[in-house]
C-alpha cells in the first residue's frame, strides 16, 4: 500500500511531514453549472465511501463562483441526485456544520482578502490586460502554432504604466505568479506518482477576476483550507489544477491535503462521457426519473473502477463502506455500459423488498385506476411482473392489463389464438370451474387450470394461451396463476365472457 504521506513538492517546506493524524475530512465540490453528471456522482461515492471507511466527515460544497453559468435548478438537481443515491453529507448546503452552510458565492470578500495577502507577499500582482488584449495574444499564439498561455506581461509593470491603466479606467484582475521551469510532484492515492511541468500551466493564473470574483482554482484552495480538508478526491481532469493549487498552498504557507484523481468515464466507443456527446444520458437525473434503482446505480458506479478484495460484484452502499480501498481504485478509464447498468438494475428490481419496489413503481402507474386494488394486491401485481422488468418505468406497460376495464386484444391474437377450436372449450370450462378457484392463492389458481386441462386433454399453449389472451391480452407475461388470482372472480368472469365471441366453434 502506498504510504500515507502529504502531497510532496520538491523543496516544499512541508514535504517531509508525517502521515496525517487528523480525522479524515473529504468533500464533493460540484459546480451548479449542469445537472449531476455520472462522473460527479462517482466522485461523490468515492468521497462518501472513503469518509465512512475512515470514520471521517463527508461534505458537500457548491462551487458557484461561475456566476454566468451557475443556476439554482442545477443545484436542486445535484442535491436531489445525491440524496437519491443515498449519499447523505455530514455538513453541506442544507445542514451547515461548523464551517457551513457552504456556498462559495457567500465568501467573495474573504477570497479577495486572501488574494490581497498574496499580492502583499509578492506572489501575486494586479494585471491590467484587457479581454481584447488577451484575445489578440491568443490569436497571435495560434497563428504562430504555439499553445495558448498568458505571457506574464503584467508581472513587472512600471508604476507609470500602472497609473496610465488606472486612468484609462481599467479594472485589474489578480494573477498568481507561476514559477517556471519547475516540476510539481505528488503522490496520488489513485494515480501513484505524478509530476507536472509548471510550463504547462498556462502562465501566471488569474485568482481574482476584474469583477472581484475569485476563480475556481483560488476559491477551492481557500475553502479546502478553511474547511480543513484532509483529502481531495476528484476526477483526473483536475490534475493540472492540482499542480496550480499546490503552488497556492505553498505560497500561503499551508500544508496541502492529499490528492486522489479518478480516471474519467468513457462510453463503450471510447468517447468521454459528456453532456455535449451524450446529452441527458450523462446525468443521474435521466436514470433517477427513468426508473433505475439507486441501489443499482450505486453498485454499478462503485464497481466500475473498484472491485472489493473478495471479488464480489453485487454489494450495497453500506457493504462498500466496510470494504472500500481508495488505493485499489483503477488508474484506467472506466467504461459506462448501459447494458451492464441494466443488468444491475434488473438484479435489484428482482431482489429488493417488494414493498420498496411497489412504492417506487406507483408513480409510474399513471392514468390507470390503482385504487381498484388494495395495497397488498398492488404489491402482488408488481411482484408478478418484476422479473421481466429492466427499468421501473416499464411497469406501466407490463401491468396495464390488470387495470383495464375493457381489455383490448390484438386482432392478430384473436385470429391466431382465440379463433382456434380448443379456445372456446378452455374458456367455457374455466367459466364453469370459476367458483373453485382459491382466490389469493396464485399456485392454487394455476392448479385449477392444470386440473381442468387434464380433464379436457389439453396442456401447454393450447390450454394456457386462450386464457392468457382473454385475461391479459398477451401470450406472454406474468404467471397465469398470478394473473387469475390477482384479477379476481369478477374481472376473470367478465374478460372470459367478452373473449367468447371471438372464439372459434369447438
Ligand atoms: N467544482 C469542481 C468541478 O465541479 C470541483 C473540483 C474539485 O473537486 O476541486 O469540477
Amino acid at each position: 500500500m502506498a504510504p500515507s504521506t502529504s502531497a510532496r513538492i520538491p523543496g516544499y517546506p512541508f514535504s517531509s511531514i508525517e502521515p496525517l493524524k487528523e480525522a479524515v475530512r473529504v468533500r464533493l465540490a460540484p459546480s451548479p453549472t449542469g445537472n449531476l453528471h455520472l462522473g460527479t456522482a462517482r466522485t461523490a461515492l468515492y468521497n462518501y465511501l472513503y469518509a465512512h471507511r475512515k470514520g471521517g466527515t463527508f461534505i458537500v460544497r457548491l462551487e458557484d463562483t461561475d456566476d454566468e453559468r451557475s443556476e439554482d435548478h442545477y443545484t436542486v438537481d445535484i442535491i436531489e441526485g445525491l440524496k437519491w443515491l443515498g449519499l447523505t453529507w455530514d455538513e453541506g448546503p442544507d445542514i451547515g456544520g461548523p464551517y457551513g452552510p457552504y456556498k462559495q458565492s457567500q465568501k467573495f470578500d474573504h477570497y479577495a482578502q486572501m488574494a490581497n495577502q498574496l499580492v502583499t507577499k509578492g506572489s501575486a500582482y494586479h494585471c491590467y490586460a484587457t479581454p481584447e488584449e488577451l484575445i489578440a495574444l491568443k490569436e497571435e499564439q495560434k497563428n504562430s502554432g504555439k499553445p495558448p498561455r498568458y505571457d506574464n506581461r503584467g508581472r513587472d509593470l512600471a508604476q507609470i504604466q500602472i497609473d496610465e491603466f488606472v486612468k484609462e479606467g481599467r479594472a485589474p484582475s489578480i494573477r498568481f505568479m507561476i514559477e517556471e521551469p519547475r516540476i510539481i510532484a505528488w503522490h496520488d492515492h489513485i494515480k501513484g506518482e505524478i509530476g507536472i511541468e509548471t510550463g504547462d500551466l498556462g502562465g501566471d493564473m488569474v485568482i481574482v477576476k476584474s469583477n472581484g470574483m475569485a476563480t475556481y482554482n483560488f476559491a477551492v484552495v481557500i475553502d479546502d483550507i478553511d474547511m480543513k480538508m484532509t483529502h481531495v478526491i476528484r476526477g483526473e481532469d483536475h490534475i493540472h489544477n492540482t499542480a496550480k493549487q499546490l503552488l497556492l498552498y505553498e505560497a500561503l504557507g499551508i500544508k496541502p491535503p492529499e490528492f486522489a484523481h479518478a480516471a474519467l468515464i468513457f462510453d463503450t466507443e471510447r468517447h468521454k462521457l459528456s453532456k455535449r456527446k451524450h446529452g441527458e444520458a450523462a446525468h443521474i437525473s435521466q436514470y433517477r426519473i427513468g426508473g433505475y434503482m439507486p441501489e443499482a446505480m450505486v453498485n454499478y458506479l462503485t464497481q466500475m473502477s473498484w472491485t472489493p478484495a473478495d471479488g464480489r460484484e453485487i454489494f450495497t452502499l453500506a457493504e462498500a463502506c466496510e470494504m472500500f480501498d481508495l488505493e485499489k481504485v483503477s488508474k484506467s478509464p472506466a467504461v459506462f455500459d448501459i447494458k451492464r447498468l441494466n443488468w444491475f438494475n434488473s438484479h435489484y428490481l428482482r431482489s429488493l423488498p417488494i414493498k420498496t419496489v411497489t412504492e417506487r413503481a406507483l408513480p409510474y402507474l399513471t392514468n390507470v385506476n390503482i385504487s381498484a386494488y388494495t395495497n397488498a394486491q398492488l404489491e402482488e401485481i408488481v411482484a408478478s411482473v418484476r422479473d421481466g422488468l429492466t427499468i421501473l418505468s416499464e411497469v406501466l406497460g407490463a401491468t396495464r392489463f390488470y387495470f383495464e376495464k375493457e381489455l383490448p386484444v390484438e386482432e392478430d391474437l384473436k385470429k391466431t389464438v382465440l379463433s382456434n377450436g380448443s379456445s372456446r372449450k378452455v374458456i367455457d370450462n374455466t367459466l364453469k370451474v370459476l367458483p373453485s378457484f382459491p382466490w389469493g392463492d396464485h399456485k392454487g389458481c394455476k392448479s385449477v387450470v392444470d386440473g381442468m386441462g387434464k380433464e379436457l386433454g389439453l396442456k401447454g399453449k393450447e390450454l394456457y394461451w386462450p386464457l392468457r389472451v382473454a385475461l391479459s391480452g398477451k401470450v406472454q407475461g406474468p404467471d397465469l396463476g398470478s394473473i387469475i388470482s390477482i384479477l379476481g372472480a369478477e374481472r376473470v368472469k367478465l374478460r372470459l365472457q367478452s373473449a367468447l365471441p371471438h372464439c372459434g366453434a369447438s
